[in-house]
């Protein structure tokens, strides 16, 4: 019997049983085995972050695969503009491999079988595999965006290609008429190339076919033109690049975690980021519920509210990624995913000599965070329109901290100073002009 089941050892799967483990929990990790080989990745930098931060790091530098010291983007205008700055590419193979190694030495038990579907009775989860029936107390289910999904946004597939005798100097992007082009260096002499079109567009083709659409998209784009004719490495891969969210990601008794939860559109390439992030909130709310040490209600909302704001963030995000594209801006592929949806208000003025108050939309009221110890709890905070889920931390200051310093109406260099003894200035500085930006400091007149 464990405390625990994970469905699924990807990036988010792995993660949610590494850091349960490391909680004390019994957990039993599913790795189905069926990676998809020659997947490449761009670890996004708060991804690394994290890493570095959770002592995972030795997984990334295992699989990195190159470094490109900038990215050459074809997007905006006409004109490639490059942006110099360091990416990191994996090969994802290799990082899940050596995270679910991680996982294994942090004592979970790895389950090298498919989960069949898991049903609930008895007060405990049943989870068949291979030969064996596995029992837990709660379900992660991060099987990845193939899982019980709703989609967000238009359809969308990748047609994916590792290219041998290219060099790919730097990251490239570049816009098409009906869709969008990535590539990177994955070695000296090859490079990782990937084609964004709209789902209709790769649907029932043959290899043969698929792979004439893949090399004319290439043919057709200047930074990409080189690659059009080199050999390819294997066969090539069709992936679902498709916004979706799970309608229903958590229980009492289970949660779903990374893409399972939450897939977003690649062209941010943040997904590495969003799914550590899903699992450190998915197993704050298993061990929330299993220690005991609050009620499962403050870690369900906490969990759902995260998972909606994250999902309005990106969509937005995205939208405007897209819309920033001018010359094909009229194509069907382009107004379908830049439609941006008005913001309610645009960000005020900061005006350092005013004098400022409170909102009164500001409700002060105890609400769901995620606390240091790994559980979550509710503690002071607020809501304000302008935020989509309830305020416990912003800019990385707890709010019982500096709303008591706002209280009264005064300058921002006075509410600076009153917020100085309790936080760094360049913190103060940061928090109270956002607090202006938001609304939530208004003028007192
Ligand atoms: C085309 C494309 C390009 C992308 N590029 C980037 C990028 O450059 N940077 C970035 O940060 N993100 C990128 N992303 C997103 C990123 O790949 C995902 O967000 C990330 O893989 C999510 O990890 P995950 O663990 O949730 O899911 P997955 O990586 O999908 O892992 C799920 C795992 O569960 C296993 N599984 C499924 N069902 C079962 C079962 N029943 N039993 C046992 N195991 C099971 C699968 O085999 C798999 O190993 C891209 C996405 C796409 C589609």
């Amino acid at each position: 019997m464990f405390d625990a089941a994970v469905i699924g050892a990807g990036p988010a799967g792995a993660v949610t049983a590494i850091g349960l483990a490391r909680h004390g929990y019994r957990v039993a990790l599913f790795d189905a085995g069926s990676r998809m080989p020659g997947r490449y990745d761009r670890l996004p930098p708060y991804a690394i972050e994290f890493l570095k931060y959770q002592d995972l790091l030795p997984a990334a530098e295992q699989a990195l695969v190159s470094i490109p010291p900038g990215s050459l983007a074809r997007w905006q205008e006409d004109e490639p503009l490059f942006t110099p700055g360091p990416h990191h590419i994996l090969d994802r193979d290799c990082f899940d491999r050596a995270l679910v190694a991680i996982a294994r030495h942090s004592s979970v038990s790895l389950f090298a079988h498919c989960a069949r579907r898991p049903s609930f009775f008895g007060g405990r989860w049943h989870i068949p595999s291979g030969l064996a029936q596995v029992e837990s107390h709660f379900l992660i289910d991060a099987s990845g965006r193939a899982s019980n999904q709703r989609r967000q946004g238009a359809a969308t597939a990748a047609i994916c290609g590792i290219l041998t005798g290219v060099r790919l100097p730097e990251m490239r992007t570049e816009a098409a008429p009906n869709g969008w082009v990535w590539g990177a260096p994955v070695a000296a002499n090859s490079a990782a190339v990937s084609v964004f079109l709209a789902r209709k567009h790769c649907a029932g083709l043959t290899q043969a076919t698929r792979e004439a659409l893949y090399r004319q998209t290439l043919q057709q784009r200047l930074l990409f033109r080189k690659c059009a004719n080199a050999n390819l490495a294997g066969p090539l891969m069709v992936r679902d690049a498709t916004p979706c969210a799970h309608p229903d990601p958590v229980a009492a008794n289970r949660a779903a975690t990374g893409d399972a939860c939450l897939a977003l559109d690649p062209l941010l390439s943040h997904g590495l980021q969003i799914a550590f992030r899903l699992a450190t909130q998915a197993a704050a709310v298993c061990h929330t519920v299993l220690s005991g040490a609050g009620g499962p209600d403050a870690a369900i909302e906490f969990f759902r509210t995260a998972q909606r704001a994250t999902l309005a963030q990106h969509l937005a995000g995205a939208a405007r990624l897209y819309s920033e594209h001018r010359t094909h801006a009229e194509e069907p592929f382009w107004l379908e995913r830049s439609r941006i949806e008005p913001s309610p208000e645009p960000s005020a003025e900061v005006r350092p000599e005013a004098m400022y108050r409170l909102s009164a939309l500001v409700r002060p009221e105890p609400v769901p965070a995620l606390l240091p110890n790994g559980l979550i709890g509710r503690v002071e905070g607020f809501r304000h329109p302008a935020y989509a889920r309830p305020i416990a931390f912003l800019s990385g200051v707890p709010a019982a901290t500096f709303l008591p310093a706002l209280a009264a109406p005064a300058t921002l260099a006075d509410l600076a100073k009153r917020c100085e003894r309790l936080i760094a200035p360049a913190q103060a500085q940061k928090l109270l002009t956002g607090l202006v930006r938001s609304r939530v400091l208004v003028a007192a007149v």
